[in-house]
């Protein structure tokens, strides 16, 4: 195979590989949005042909000659080809030191945990889910030790969700947020708390349906690219550049739940639809981590959704959509959505207490992958950290240590990047306003300026940087946790007004 060759084939690699994973994940999108239930069975069968196929165009002879022909002359290729190069080889590291067997083993081991999880939450018996997250947690120690014997299994984990991402580096943030946090909960607990009341007024269906598309004309999403629709649990799937697809449920007394993840997910849509045509068909043309991603979804959710300029120039909206909010104000809304109380459930934390729920996990993830911890002292430990962090009583394995759907689905090492996300988009946030006012761009209903800088600085960029160069060139300097923490102060003091 010629150099000339070998980059032909990566482009033709990538291109089919996008087309298989672009297949797979619209009968996946199908599967959890529009299908019937009984249509699971034809959709298992595809899907199981496309994932053996991707195996095969992935690992096969042809790829792994591309690669070492490409390794050879790595100086002449672009940086977008050395890039893929380099992220191929270590996706191929992966596959060739874990046996095929025990690859598929697990995998069926996966869709059996699901199922069992799902089951054992209900019933809110953890023992019915301990003997799969025992096989899960064995799996993971020697599949890490299989592909890189010498580095921690746990960092080796973490390295697989973010990269470049270690313990000593979450021991650091965390330590550095749980100094400032703790007091501070602590001064937010003995404050006079915001009257919450209008968050369960009863907000018609359809009228909730216009606020999204309201919310969606925010935030600039192009409608040709982007379509919203209802699911479970809301997520985003995107497909390209050019087709990106976000989820919300809708609560008739819970408005702000549909709210709020519309412009989550909205924030993690404009990402992979600002990411650069050039890299577009290639494993490139898409956010290049979790915690980056996270960066994005929560920077538009809480930093510009929970602002007080959004909050006032939504309301006449709210009101307009759901008379009976006439009773209040903008402030009350604005105070009533950034109310912290610390509680049981990550998905439903507010700002200030979210990263102690992550650090409850990351500990315990950590034991666990170390040996220290047996899956069966997991309750037990879970309850006290909860006791001991955010100072409350877990009734029962459903609102505990079962709530997470991540390890039942072998994602052991993927909670930190939600924590660093939030603290990365509290960083951009002072980097945006030393060029231009965020702020009154909200005010004014046009938020381009804000799009504008984030693809610039983030979004264009897909893949081809790792996230913490990405990061680094995005925030002119070194990250610093001290930004987040000044901002939930900043709030705390408004909202609270101590
Ligand atoms: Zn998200």
């Amino acid at each position: 195979m010629t150099f000339e060759e070998a980059r032909k084939n990566l482009r033709d690699l990538e291109l089919r590989e996008f087309a298989f994973n672009h297949a797979a994940g619209m009968l996946y999108f199908d599967g959890v949005t529009a299908a019937p239930k009984g249509t699971y069975v034809s959709r298992g069968k595809t899907l199981s042909v496309l994932n053996e196929e991707m195996y095969k165009l992935s690992s096969g002879e042809a790829a792994q000659e591309t690669l070492r022909v490409l390794g050879e002359r790595l100086d002449e290729l672009t940086p977008a080809e050395r890039r893929l190069v380099q992220l191929r080889e270590k996706a191929l590291r992966f596959r060739s030191r874990v046996p095929m067997d025990e690859y598929v083993a697990y995998q069926e081991l996966l869709n059996e945990s699901a199922t069992v999880w799902r089951e054992a939450k209900e019933k809110s018996d953890f023992t019915l889910f301990q003997p799969l997250l025992e096989k899960i947690v064995a799996a993971n120690r020697r599949f890490a030790g299989l592909v890189e014997p010498d580095k921690d299994p746990y960092d080796f984990w973490l390295d697989n969700y973010e990269e470049g991402m270690t313990q000593a580096f979450c021991d650091s943030f965390f330590a550095k947020l749980r100094e400032k946090l703790v007091p501070l909960m602590a001064k937010v607990a003995a404050s006079e708390q915001p009257d919450t009341s209008l968050l369960g007024v009863r907000f018609p269906l359809d009228k909730q349906a216009e606020l999204s598309a309201w919310l969606m004309r925010f935030l600039r999403l192009d409608p040709e690219r982007c379509a919203l629709t209802t699911t479970e649990h809301p997520f985003t799937i995107d497909f390209s550049r050019h087709d990106v697809r976000i989820t919300t449920k809708y609560h008739e007394n819970a408005f702000t739940s549909s709210m709020f993840s519309v412009i989550h997910e909205g924030g993690h849509a404009l990402y992979e639809l600002g990411t650069g045509e050039d890299y577009a068909f290639t494993q490139l043309g898409r956010g290049v981590s979790m915690g980056v991603h996270e960066s994005q979804s929560r920077f538009y959710e809480n930093i510009i959704g929970r602002s007080r300029a959004f909050c006032e120039l939504a309301w006449p909206e709210l009101v307009r959509l759901c008379p009976e909010l006439g009773r209040y104000d903008a402030e009350a809304f604005y105070r009533a959505v950034n109310a912290s109380k610390p509680g049981l459930i990550r998905i439903e934390a507010d700002e200030l207490s979210y990263s102690l729920h992550i650090m409850v996990r990351y500990e315990l993830e950590r034991a666990l992958l170390h040996g220290e911890a047996k899956v069966s002292e997991l309750p037990e430990r879970w309850n006290a950290l909860y006791k001991q962090y955010l100072g409350v009583d877990v009734p029962d394995d459903a609102h505990g240590v079962l709530q997470d759907s991540h390890w039942s689905g072998g994602d052991l090492g993927y909670f930190p990047s939600y924590a660093l996300g939030s603290a990365y988009g509290a960083q951009l946030m002072a980097r945006m306003r030393e060029g231009f006012d965020p702020d009154a761009a909200v005010a004014s209903g046009d938020i381009t300026p804000v799009n504008a800088w984030l693809g610039e600085c983030i979004w264009q960029y897909g893949g081809l940087k790792t996230p913490s160069e990405l990061m680094r060139e995005a925030l002119g300097g070194d990250f610093d946790p001290g930004y987040y923490t000044d901002y939930l102060e900043a709030k705390m003091r408004e909202v609270y007004r101590f």
